[in-house]
């Protein structure tokens, strides 16, 4: 069993990786992004909670995302681990975390500006219903067709180079002393680094496995 936190900047294959670690691990992944989006179709009032703030254009407070955090870690099995993807975005959640549970170990993805630059401007979505393509490396079966629902893929008008270079050095200087957090509290670490456009997913988490071998946590 290992509790893990995965971090990486946008783009750099990371919600993948945890998805692809999740069954090998037997770890439940704990996506923020998602039970945000699930907890505001839930009429409950931790779910209007954060609907008011999202629908205001407002950050949650943190007291509001541990609390969400929380009720997500009741629901994990016994037995169990997970990873943490989007969690902790800043070292007050850093350390409201240590109350609830034992980190055991730090996944941390370095993607160069460069490939993640690529790899978005390669990147398609369905107007329809979001399913995310890539034209490199995750075609659909027809051209520019979503193959789920048929709908038209387009380009997201945030995935240019420069807004992706500005989402890169915002995630950089925001991650910078959580990392540094975890390092002071001798949380061991799992460094993986994409070196070329060609690095599969599947040669990451071989990787990523490794390093957790060599810790004994896999
Ligand atoms: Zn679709």
């Amino acid at each position: 069993m290992v509790n893990a936190i995965i971090f990486g900047a946008p783009g750099s294959g990371k919600g993948t990786y945890a998805s692809r670690l999740q069954s090998k691990l037997g770890a439940d992944v704990i996506a923020m992004g998602d039970i945000f989006r699930e907890i505001m179709k839930e009429n409950t009032s931790l779910g209007r909670k954060v609907k008011g703030y999202v629908e205001k254009g407002l950050l949650v407070p943190d007291d509001v995302v541990v609390e969400v955090l929380k009720q997500r870690l009741t629901k994990i099995p016994k037995g169990k681990g997970f990873i943490l993807d989007g969690y902790p975005r800043n070292l007050n959640q850093a350390k409201a975390l240590e109350g609830l549970d034992k980190i055991d170990v730090i996944i941390q993805l370095t993607v160069p500006a460069w490939i993640i630059i690529e790899r978005l401007s390669a990147r398609r979505i369905c107007k329809n219903c979001g399913e995310v393509y890539n034209i490199r490396y995750l075609k659909p079966k027809v051209d520019m067709i979503c193959d789920k629902c048929g709908g038209p893929l387009c380009q997201r008008p945030d995935d240019t180079p420069e807004v992706i270079k500005k989402r890169i050095e915002v995630y950089e200087q925001q991650t910078q002393p959580i990392l540094q957090y975890y390092k002071e509290k001798n949380v061991p670490f799992i460094r993986f680094k994409t070196e070329s456009l060609e690095t599969t997913p599947e040669r990451a988490v071989e990787e990523i496995l490794k390093g957790l071998k060599k810790l004994k946590l896999a």
